[in-house]
C-alpha cells in the first residue's frame, strides 16, 4: 500500500468512528468539573524512510519506582537540574508501523493494570483512524504490564485479528509457574497479569514466539537486550538508509539514566545486565546517529542520543506538523 491509499483508508476508518466511546461528543461541548483536563488521545505521525510510523501516547503517570545505584539526593537533583517534576512523570508510549498491508504494534499499552490516567491506546488510535480489528501484528519488547496489559480487556482480546510476538525466552519466563517462587515479592503479582494478557491469544493460537535475532515479520529484525526482563528485545526498522530503533524500557527516567546510564530500576529482573544493555544502547546510537523510540520518554519519545561529558543527552526530534489538506 502505498502513502496515499493508506490514508484514504485511514479516512474511511475514521468516518467509522461515531461507534467508539469517548469521540462520540467529538465536537460537542462537554460539560467538566473547574481545573478537571479533558481526556486527550495523543498521536503523532512521522516517517523512517518511506514507511509510515505513528506514537501513540496511553497516558503519564508519576512514578514511584526507585532508581538502584545511585547516591543520596543524586536522583531528585538530576530532575530539579533538568525542571522535571518529583517524583518523574513517565509516558507510556506505542507505536504503530504501516508495512505493507500490515499494521504493526509495538507494545499495546496497559489497559486497566495501572489506573486511571493510561489506557489511552484504544482512544489514540481510534483519532489517527485506526480501529483495533485492523492490527494484524503486535510485537512485544516484553511482557510488564504496561506493556502487555493492553492487549485484553475483561477476557477478551483488545485486537481480535492480530498476532502477538513475543521473544521465546520472555514467553517461557512470564508463562512459567516455577519462576514466581523464586520472584522478588514485588515481581510475584507480574507472573498473572503475564498470563491474564496473553491467555486469550495463546488459546487462539495467536500467540507467537520468535529466537531474538530473527526477523519477526517482513522488514523488522529483532534484537536480544536482556535484563530489565530475561527476553527483553529491540526491534529495528530500517528504510532507504534510516534506521529506527525501538527501546522498549531501556530507558524509564530520561532525566536521570542519560546523564547516568548505571542507574537501575527497581523493576529489573537483572539490574546489572540492564545496565550494561542501557550502556551498550546509548553508545550505539550516539555512534551510529539512528532514531529511537523509547517506551517512557516523553511523548512521542522519538529522538537520537548524543555524548554528553561521562553519560548521554536525549535530543528530542524535531516536531513536524506539515500535511496538507
Ligand atoms: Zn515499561
Amino acid at each position: 500500500m502505498n502513502r496515499r491509499q493508506f490514508f484514504k483508508q485511514a479516512a474511511l476508518a475514521a468516518t467509522l468512528l461515531g461507534n467508539i466511546p469517548g469521540l462520540a461528543a467529538a465536537g460537542q461541548e462537554a460539560p467538566r468539573k473547574t481545573g478537571a483536563k479533558p481526556k486527550q488521545a495523543g498521536y503523532y505521525w512521522f516517517s523512517v524512510g518511506d514507511v509510515d510510523v505513528l506514537a501513540l501516547s496511553d497516558g503519564t503517570l508519576r512514578s514511584n519506582a526507585k532508581l538502584l545505584n545511585d547516591t543520596p539526593g543524586q536522583v531528585d537533583a538530576l530532575l530539579r537540574q533538568a525542571h522535571a517534576s518529583v517524583p518523574a512523570i513517565a509516558s507510556v508510549n506505542a507505536y504503530l508501523i504501516v508495512l505493507g498491508d500490515r499494521r504493526i504494534l509495538i507494545d499495546a499499552g496497559t489497559g486497566d493494570l495501572l489506573g486511571p490516567s493510561l489506557n489511552k491506546l484504544p482512544e489514540s488510535l481510534a483519532a489517527a483512524g485506526f480501529m483495533p480489528g485492523q492490527i494484524t501484528d503486535i510485537l512485544l519488547t516484553h511482557i510488564h504490564a504496561d506493556h502487555s496489559g493492553g492487549l485484553t480487556l475483561q477476557g477478551r482480546m483488545v485486537f481480535p485479528n492480530a498476532t502477538v510476538h513475543v521473544s521465546r525466552a520472555e514467553k517461557a519466563f512470564w508463562l512459567d509457574p516455577a519462576n514466581v517462587a523464586k520472584a522478588r515479592d514485588s515481581h510475584k503479582p507480574m507472573f498473572a497479569q503475564a498470563r491474564k494478557s496473553l491467555e486469550p491469544y495463546a488459546v487462539v493460537g495467536r500467540l507467537a514466539a520468535f529466537e531474538a535475532g530473527q526477523d519477526v515479520v517482513p522488514g523488522i529484525t529483532s534484537r536480544p537486550s536482556t535484563g530489565h526482563t530475561p527476553g527483553h528485545t529491540f526491534y529495528v526498522l530500517e528504510s532507504q538508509g534510516q534506521r529506527l530503533v525501538f527501546w522498549g524500557d531501556t530507558v524509564h527516567v530520561a532525566e536521570a539514566q542519560f546523564p547516568c546510564p548505571e542507574l537501575a530500576i527497581e523493576y529489573d529482573i537483572d539490574p546489572e545486565a540492564a545496565v550494561r544493555a542501557r550502556q551498550q544502547a546509548m553508545e550505539e546510537a550516539a555512534r551510529e546517529g539512528h532514531l529511537v523510540a523509547g517506551a517512557h520518554i516523553a511523548f512521542p519519545g522519538i529522538g537520537h542520543v548524543a555524548k554528553a561529558g561521562q553519560g548521554y543527552q536525549w535530543i528530542p526530534a524535531p516536531y513536524v506538523n506539515d500535511a496538507i489538506g
